[in-house]
């Protein structure tokens, strides 16, 4: 199987390429992309020798010239080469690991080139889903989740014999750093207490993320489009564990969940694969190792961006974007010290409140409403109001 890799020097980009070193002869890699991290992307080109390497800008781009001129590969700079690079025909899938709102339009290019998206990103679906949907139908893609809760599920719903017979999808939730705190203890939260995450190692995002439940309400929002569901029914359910990944619950009251311990090379593998499995070695479940799984009701009280999320799901134009975008501004600013922890949920708030959602958006609205929610979160919220 041929991959391209969007994103490889991130945390699923190099699991992604560390499956593929773990099986030889399973996967090449025709295309890497990378950001600003030209040292890595040049030990992975070494090792993985795709024919395409992508770096954020023209002056990385040099620097890899020089540093791989000795190898057959074509070096691009620049954002209009990412998108050059995820219609690369030479390739079945890619893996779209890129951060953030930059992930949208590589993954219509690759759509648009008939590749399976195996995708990471999150901001490609929470902001962009209709887009997305409407690409994926006009030119039917296909699009797999890596993400570990999506997984479980699209997991879950194999051999469903109709989509008629899905009565809810239970999400499980970490709980974050602050499980059991309440709001009044969590607004002197610096960002080192919040960058602490027991069972998953991710990103500083994605960490903060899990900490507000700000994550779970994204991957809502994710799924809500990935498996075509109304919000409502998606249930959020704390597990302290992450063993149990997700499930599906059936109209005739059967609870088919995925297992495992937290590897993320199982949904990633599984993305790549499917409907193939392929081994995977070392982190088995011992079932007889885990006697105390757990499972409550999220505390949507102390971390009300769930139900923030709850709304911008509810609505299927730009407010998610809002959501999205005022989030990842408002947890810059905590990370800088300008807003406290429990401001990440009120600015989010602050911009939703302010917005006009526009409905059956195009890539143009999404951008805009991108933009005026970091401007009301960074200048507004933050700057006194
Ligand atoms: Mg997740």
């Amino acid at each position: 199987m041929r991959l391209t890799v969007l994103g490889s020097t991130g945390s699923i980009g190099t699991q992604t390429l560390s499956i593929v070193r773990d099986n030889p002869g399973e996967f090449t890699v025709e295309v890497i992309t990378g950001n600003r991290n030209t040292r890595l992307l040049e030990l992975q080109a070494r090792e993985f020798k795709p024919k395409l390497v992508c770096a954020a800008d023209e002056t990385c781009a040099n620097e890899l010239r020089t540093k791989l001129a000795d190898m057959d590969i074509k070096v691009l700079g620049g954002k209009e080469s990412i998108k050059e690079a995820a219609a690369f025909e030479n390739s079945d899938t890619a893996v779209v690991s890129v951060v953030g709102m930059a992930g949208i339009e590589p993954t219509l290019a690759a759509i648009r080139s008939g590749k399976r998206i195996a995708l990471a990103n999150k901001e490609t679906l929470v902001a962009a889903g209709a887009v997305i949907k409407k690409s994926l139908k006009k030119y039917g893609g296909e699009l797999l989740p890596v993400d570990s809760e999506h997984s479980a599920i699209f997991q879950s719903m194999l051999g469903m014999h109709d989509r008629s017979e899905i009565k809810r999808i239970i999400l499980t939730a970490s709980g974050g750093t602050f499980y059991g705190k309440k709001l009044d203890e969590l607004r002197d939260v610096t960002p080192d207490q919040a960058m602490h995450n027991p069972n998953w190692d991710m990103g500083a995002k994605v960490t903060i993320d899990s900490s507000t439940l700000v994550n779970k309400g994204l991957e809502m929002i994710e799924a809500k489009w990935l498996f075509d569901i109304d919000i409502d029914r998606i249930k959020v359910v704390v597990h302290r564990q992450s063993i149990l990944h997700s499930a599906v619950e059936f109209t005739d009251n059967a609870v088919i969940a995925q297992l495992g311990a937290p590897d993320m090379r199982l949904p990633i593998q599984f993305a790549l694969t499917y409907p193939k499995r392929m081994p995977i070695r070392d982190n088995e479940l011992d079932l007889c190792k885990c006697a105390d799984l757990t499972f409550e009701e999220p505390d949507t009280e102390t971390f009300y961006a769930l139900e923030l999320a709850k709304k911008a799901g509810r609505d299927n134009g730009t407010l998610a974007a809002v959501f999205n975008a005022a989030d990842e501004e408002a947890v810059e600013l905590f990370m800088s010290g300008r807003l406290k922890y429990t401001q990440i949920a009120e600015a989010i708030e602050y911009a939703m409140d302010r917005h006009k959602s526009v409905k059956n958006p195009s890539l143009e609205d999404i951008y805009e409403a991108d933009k005026e929610a970091r401007r009301a979160v960074a200048e507004d919220f933050a700057g006194g109001k």
